[in-house]
């Protein structure tokens, strides 16, 4: 991925002046874009559409720091277009300018109206790609929080310290309350739910909620703003389901074209606690009193 870094002697340039010169270089073709137009939108970066007329791109920018949150994000699209199973923006470069970190990707206009049928079939495809063993080549992040993605040959494993056990710590370090450390130690040691399943690593998207799912002009389904790594098909299903969910043709067409297991109703709010503690952990709130519910419910019916 083409990367820029501070003080690499564009410090005369304004903010949009040096993205530009670097989309140019990246893309091979010079880019004098117009004011930047505000996306709105994003829950964590600031979005902007740059274009000049006639090149168009999506730009997300935040604090310099961050910048390696945006190479992952980077390395996440690539890997997921590449499988040409569902439609990804494309990831064109990311750097760091005028105090700040961005990366740039192909615009997609997604006000367009699609079918859920086929985002559930395309979705099937893209987990149809597998790795060796569960994780990932790189860290990333989910929402604002780092998610530590180390190989695992074993799935029990991976989630129990990579997801769970690395959210339960992220909330001790964040002060949410003895309650959910005292349950998160027995969950910890509960993962019975898991141990009769035999999943394979399934290239996901990682955060796909509805929020993260559009629909191009043409009508074709686009995900994005992932948070990549390869892991059980049912952590993502679950999380489809978390916030509203996708509509039945959208489950009727994934599960024809490859059927989930029959146990994945017993572990989908397993895998969604997952979230829901990153979400206490990003935002606090009601999501903390969620998380604790969730937790007891899930030592009631593991006994
Ligand atoms: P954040 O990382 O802040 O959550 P997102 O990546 O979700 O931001 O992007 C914010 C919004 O911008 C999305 O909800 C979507 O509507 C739109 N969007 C995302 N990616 C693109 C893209 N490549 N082209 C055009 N619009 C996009």
């Amino acid at each position: 991925m083409h990367s820029a870094q501070a003080g690499s002697g564009r410090g005369h340039l304004n903010l949009w002046e040096q993205i530009a010169l670097h989309i140019g270089e990246a893309s091979g073709t010079p880019f004098q874009p117009k004011a930047p137009a505000s996306m709105g939108g994003g829950c964590i970066n600031t979005a902007v559409r740059l274009s000049d007329g006639g090149q168009q791109w999506f730009v997300k920018l935040n604090q310099a720091s961050r910048l390696d949150m945006f190479e992952a994000e980077a390395e996440g699209l690539k890997e997921l277009a590449d499988a040409q199973a569902i439609r990804v923006p494309r990831p064109l470069c990311t750097g760091q300018a005028d105090g700040q970190s961005y990366i740039a990707m192909e615009y997609i206009s997604l006000g367009g109206s699609g079918s859920n049928a086929v985002a559930g079939e395309q979705l099937a495809e893209l987990h149809r790609h597998q790795a060796e063993a569960f994780g990932w080549k790189r860290d990333n992040t989910i929402g604002s929080t780092h998610q530590p993605n180390g190989w695992s040959a074993d799935w029990v494993d991976f989630w129990r310290w990579h997801r769970l056990g690395f959210q339960l710590e992220e909330a001790a370090r964040k002060g949410l309350g003895s309650n959910i450390q005292r349950l998160g130690e027995r969950l910890l040691d509960s993962f019975s739910v898991l141990m009769d399943h035999d999943p394979v690593p399934s290239l996901l998207h990682g955060d796909l909620w509805g929020g993260n799912l559009g629909y191009d002009d043409q009508g074709n389904p686009v995900i994005y703003d992932p948070a990549t790594y390869y892991g059980d098909r049912e952590a993502e299903i679950a999380m489809t389901e978390l916030f509203g969910g996708f509509g039945g043709a959208f489950y009727d067409a994934y599960n024809s074209t490859w059927p989930l297991d029959p146990g994945y109703a017993t572990r989908k709010t397993f895998y969604n606690l997952y979230h829901i503690l990153n979400h206490a952990n990003m935002f606090g709130g009601g999501y903390v009193g969620q998380a604790q519910r969730m937790m007891e419910g899930l030592l009631g019916e593991l006994g």
